[in-house]
């Protein structure tokens, strides 16, 4: 990981996108833990691109800052996210009138 350009975030795409499968996810759980654990380490926060829910639970629980995206995550996913004060700056797609507790935080 390239810590020495000083970026404020690291992006860390979890899932493919709408050109793909939004489901698949593109990094395992462990990986993704890996990613936070060294950007944690250098004081950089984590946001994952993640639209399918799966990829965004793993991302969830490894410890990202911010899920990016998110178009197909459930309710579950939203909660836990709100639990633990996980950021969803905006979302692609649906849900367009939910603002959660995090982004609230955000503006
Ligand atoms: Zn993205």
């Amino acid at each position: 990981m390239n810590t020495a350009r000083k970026v404020d975030w690291i992006k860390i795409f979890v899932t493919e996108g709408l050109d793909g499968d939004p489901s698949r996810m593109q990094f395992t759980e462990t990986d993704i833990v890996a990613t936070v654990e060294e950007a944690t380490a250098s004081g950089i926060p984590v946001q994952a691109h993640a639209l399918g829910d799966e990829g965004a639970q793993a991302a969830i629980r490894a410890g990202v800052r911010s899920i990016e995206h998110g178009s197909y995550m459930t309710d579950t996913t939203l909660a836990i996210m709100n639990g633990k004060g996980v950021y969803e700056p905006y979302r692609d797609r649906g849900r367009a009138s939910y603002v959660s507790q995090a982004t609230a935080a955000c503006s």
